[in-house]
């Protein structure tokens, strides 16, 4: 399996890293213009992540988690901690961030360290280089669970799942919130959309909408 995917348009570089055990993908997204970088869902493999930063510059600016599952937030004390900044989390996802490492434990056996040097989305626009990030509330997944659009490129976390049993088990999963939040969100972004999950490959706007009908039939 390929453990790195890369996506370019004309703003943007995104390498995804599929990290852990639940194959969880971590999003390393480059401004091409300013060579700025934001990261979203560190969730495992801290090593390889920090040397894809510094690969492309350096430049990391911001750290988003689209909620707070042990397998997306496993590498971010790490990070935050190196670069000395904040990381960012809905408010009400703090509990699960607060359990991660039990969870992490009990599922693998595995110890993550806990950061408090979190921060909470205050507010529903974030302004980075030239760009205007939106924070847009998905809960169903968990309580706390965001989609993070920048132009027409949506990270939403393990909203949408195409086939991932295992990860639907996980705390806080509600499925007929979820939906209602699948369709929210479809309705409030471009149909050139690209989806960008979780888990799995990106997925276009189509895929999405046929994932939704299958859904709720
Ligand atoms: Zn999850």
């Amino acid at each position: 399996m390929q453990r790195r995917e890369v996506y370019i348009n004309e703003d943007f570089k995104i390498i995804t890293l599929i990290t852990g055990t639940l194959k969880q993908n971590c999003f390393i997204i480059k401004h091409l213009n300013s060579s700025e970088i934001i990261l979203i869902d560190p969730g495992d493999d801290e090593d390889s992540i920090l040397k894809i930063i510094k690969e492309e510059g350096n430049l990391l600016k911001h750290v988003y988690l689209t909620h707070a599952h042990y397998d997306h937030v496993g590498a971010v004390k790490k990070i935050v901690d190196h670069y000395n900044i904040p990381y960012y989390i809905h408010s009400a996802d703090l509990k699960l961030l607060k359990r991660a490492s039990l969870y992490s434990i009990s599922m693998e056996n595995r110890d993550i360290p806990f950061s408090d040097n979190y921060q909470f989305y205050d507010t529903e626009m974030i302004l980075w280089v030239d760009k205007r990030i939106e924070i847009i509330p998905v809960p169903g997944h968990t309580p706390g669970s965001v989609a993070i659009k920048i132009d027409d490129l949506i990270f939403s976390g393990d909203l949408i799942l195409m086939n991932s049993d295992d990860i639907t088990k996980l705390p806080g999963h509600n499925v007929d919130q979820s939906k209602k939040s699948i369709e929210f969100l479809v309705q409030n972004v471009q149909e050139d959309s690209i989806f960008f999950l979780g888990h799995g490959k990106n997925a276009k706007f189509s895929v999405i909408t046929n994932h939704l009908s299958k859904l709720n039939k």
